[in-house]
């Protein structure tokens, strides 16, 4: 190997030192008005030198940039995961300011330490929309709906097809009851989203337009229709129940009914219809008739609204303390405990969302943690 490598070595010297002697003869060099005299074989040489150092100096100052930037990326990235916010902001901060995907790190770094509305006055690259959505991601989590709007509309200006503003101007749009804006951005994310979001994204649609109806009672008939044909949920069930039953359709009523009770979630879906006394009245024979399948509290409650106090007695000892006071104060004839009653009912929440947040009745979205399709009903021995 190395008698092959002297050979080699010996060859080039030779082939040089040809290169030398044919090209040794002297030629004029015209330098900034001076005549020299060089040797050809120089002038050759310095051009090669030229020709392939200096474009090796100029990789080799870009390849010291990126790496310096690299250097700075990774630490500003492991000062976050350990904990370290301050660290990691100033590390990435003027990397932020040209290239906007570090500037989500940034964000990041900054919302961790709860200043979320000083990253909104940084000087960060914002040019793809990436910038404000995380912004309006982070905004609508501390609950300013104004300013995460405006960033939401911001991003969406830039990119329309950014699913975070897209899925956050939606969340506003229900928050603020704007039904109309709310269903036409859920459009927009059940035609952009992932797949394995899509069974998801259906049911959210189906319980906004379920919602919906609720309000636009013009648009009660479509929206419901709409909402069955997309995702079937116990919400869904319960407003087509509560419309067929409006609508004076109890034969509809109850074949819908009896299938949420096949399926297991008549409680959810007579939880929901329970607040209309003249609509409970047309299903009393079939709740009566099915009473043992039905949750004592959600029972219980049915029957106050009826005021059948006869069949609230023995169902007393199955329900929660809370619900046990309501409906001993609606049995009473006093004013005032009938007040009590009804001041008790407002504070009865039976519904609870994963993360702990209590309603009185469902909601589709919850309003503490910005989830869907969360709500359940609560168990009776639940703390209240
Ligand atoms: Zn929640």
């Amino acid at each position: 190997m190395n008698f092959i490598k002297v050979i080699v070595a010996i060859a080039l010297i030779v082939l040089f030192l040809v290169f030398v002697a044919q090209h040794a003869y002297y030629v004029q060099l015209n330098l900034f008005g001076m005549t020299y005299q060089v040797p050809l074989f120089v002038i050759i040489l310095i051009s090669f030198a030229v020709g392939f150092i200096l474009p090796a100096l100029y990789f080799l100052v870009k390849d010291v940039k990126h790496s310096s930037f690299r250097k700075s990326l990774m630490k500003g990235i492991s000062h976050l995961a350990r904990g370290y916010f301050q660290k990691a902001e100033g590390e990435l901060l003027s990397a932020s300011k040209k290239i906007e995907e570090v500037a989500l790190i940034t964000i990041k770094a900054i919302a961790e330490r709860g200043e979320i509305h000083r990253a909104r006055e940084l000087n960060l690259s914002r040019e793809k929309g990436l910038v404000d959505a995380i912004l309006g991601y982070y905004l609508l989590k501390s609950k300013d709906y104004q300013k995460a709007k405006e960033s939401f509309t911001s991003s969406l200006s830039k990119d329309p097809y950014n699913l975070t503003a897209l899925k956050g101007l939606r969340d506003i749009s229900f928050l603020e009851k704007d039904m109309l804006t709310c269903i036409s951005y859920q459009e927009k994310v059940l035609k952009l989203c992932e797949k394995w979001e899509k069974d998801l994204q259906k049911r959210v649609f189906a319980e906004m337009l379920a919602y919906a109806s609720e309000i636009l009672p013009e648009k009660r008939e479509e929206f419901l229709k709409k909402a069955l044909d997309t995702y079937k949920t116990f919400y869904t069930q319960a407003i087509w129940i509560k419309y067929m039953l409006e609508k004076g359709d109890s034969k509809e009523a109850k074949k819908q009914l009896d299938k949420a009770f096949s399926e297991g979630t008549q409680n959810e879906v007579l939880a929901i219809l329970y607040q209309d006394e003249e609509k409970l009245t047309k299903i009393m024979d079939f709740i009566r008739e099915r009473q043992e399948s039905i949750n004592p509290e959600v029972l219980v409650r049915i029957y106050i609204k009826l005021s059948l106090f006869t069949q609230i007695k023995p169902l007393l000892d199955k329900v929660s303390q809370p619900l046990k006071l309501i409906a001993l104060s609606s049995e009473s004839h006093r004013d005032i405990d009938k007040t009590c009653g009804d001041v008790l009912q407002k504070l009865y929440r039976p519904w609870v969302c994963s993360c702990g947040e209590v309603y009185n009745s469902y909601v589709p979205l919850c309003e503490r943690c910005l989830t869907w399709g969360n709500i359940i009903l609560r168990r009776t021995d639940d703390a209240f």
